[in-house]
């Protein structure tokens, strides 16, 4: 470790100037909490944004899939399909309303759902009648899944689309914004996302009595009455007055975040695409990514190094770069949930994730960052 070097972070917070004019506003009011109008303006600019008819300010995008389960009556015992290659918080609001997931294999071309897999498990689903009662599709580091070849079986047997849109805020698919596809859409605002209010997440959707139907869930399911009454399950998700105030100074700025990160894909790109062994994530040709994270897959024998040993020796030059996502079918908690791969023998995401390596993408990184760190990267290339 090199202490003199200052530490380049994966995804780090990247502030504008109006998120604490916005804050500042909520202060003065007193609309500390709960609520307030920088929730009303934050819920109405994110679905003017993406396009949706409306939109539901929660406490985390975690949160916002668990609402959209139970506003599709997900029961226990029933299934959810959902993509294997994700971060865990795609899956989990599965088991929280008792059900239990399949999960379904990345494309290589999209490294998201894979609609061949996909196609296979619903048919086998409903030989069996056992239809899954949601598909839970993930858009991974800024890029929608190929949402067309999706929708097409989603419809043909009647099963409604949620899409984690948790990592593809400000992504686009056939000129349509990325989480705007699906019965209900997910965004998330933590931390390392594109844009952050510290922590917090939007549920978006055309069918507004569902996003009625979320306020009210997320407000501890409280009825009309005079006293304090309730006849269902709740939950207290409701995003605060002063993090939506910090999300609508970062949602002004989004567009300029993006086009930052796909700078510096292009520049990574530029530089290590002639080594043997190494690829970027594709981009489909209907979508436009935010690169989210530069996503690069190290062939271990043709480079020399694994992605692990490579993740390992930039942290010894304080960079900060991750494996990327291990796949829910490889992991014990979830051991034992049905799987379908790409093709019968070809499991996508256990290739992606010994292979993949994400590089560190903020924003708020210098070009000179940047090539500090493919400096690194090249370095332990040639070893
Ligand atoms: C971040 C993330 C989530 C969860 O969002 P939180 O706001 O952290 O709860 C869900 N799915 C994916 C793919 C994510 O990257």
């Amino acid at each position: 470790m090199s202490p003199t070097k200052k530490r380049i972070y994966l995804s780090p917070p990247h502030m504008g100037e109006w998120e604490q004019v916005y804050l500042r506003e909520a202060f003065e009011s007193n609309w500390i909490a709960p609520l307030g109008e920088h929730v009303d303006e934050f819920e109405r600019e994110v679905a003017q944004y993406v396009g949706s008819r409306g939109a539901v300010a929660v406490s985390s995008g975690t949160a916002a899939i668990h609402l959209a389960l139970c506003l599709l009556g997900v029961k226990p015992n029933e299934t959810v399909f959902c993509s294997t290659f994700t971060f865990v918080a795609s899956a989990n609001p599965i088991l929280y309303t008792g059900a239990a997931p399949v999960f379904i294999d990345s494309d290589p071309g999209s490294w998201n759902m894979s609609a061949q897999a996909l196609q296979r498990a619903l048919q086998d689903a409903a030989i069996q009648n056992k239809l899954p009662k949601a598909v839970i599709v993930v858009n991974l580091y800024g890029q929608s899944s190929d949402m067309e070849a999706i929708l097409r079986l989603c419809t043909q047997y009647e099963v409604p689309v949620i899409e984690d849109a948790a990592e593809s805020l400000g992504a686009t698919y056939q000129g349509k914004a990325s989480g705007s596809f699906g019965e209900y859409g997910v965004f998330s605002f933590n931390g390392n996302k594109i844009i952050t209010t510290s922590g917090g997440g939007m549920l978006v959707s055309d069918n507004l009595e569902g996003l009625e139907k979320a306020r009210f869930l997320a407000t501890q399911a409280r009825d009309q009455a005079r006293h304090y009454q309730h006849s269902e399950i709740g939950y207290n998700y409701r995003l605060s007055n002063l993090l939506a105030a910090i999300g609508r100074g970062q949602l002004q700025i989004l567009d300029e975040r993006v086009a930052r990160r796909r700078q510096i894909f292009a520049h990574y790109q530029q530089a290590l695409k002639e080594y043997a062994g190494i690829a970027f994530m594709p981009e489909i040709p209907e979508g436009r990514s935010t690169r989210w994270l530069t996503v690069m897959t190290m062939d271990e024998d043709v480079c020399g190094v694994s992605a692990r040993e490579m993740v390992e020796s930039l942290e010894e030059e304080n960079i900060e770069a991750r494996r990327t996502w291990k796949p829910m079918h490889l992991q014990p908690l979830y051991a034992g949930q049905p799987y379908y791969s790409h093709e019968r023998s070809v499991s996508v995401s256990d290739q992606l994730f010994s292979q993949g390596i994400c590089l560190p993408s903020g924003s708020s990184m210098t070009d000179e960052d940047i090539d500090r760190v493919i400096d690194s990267i090249k370095k332990r290339l040639w070893k």
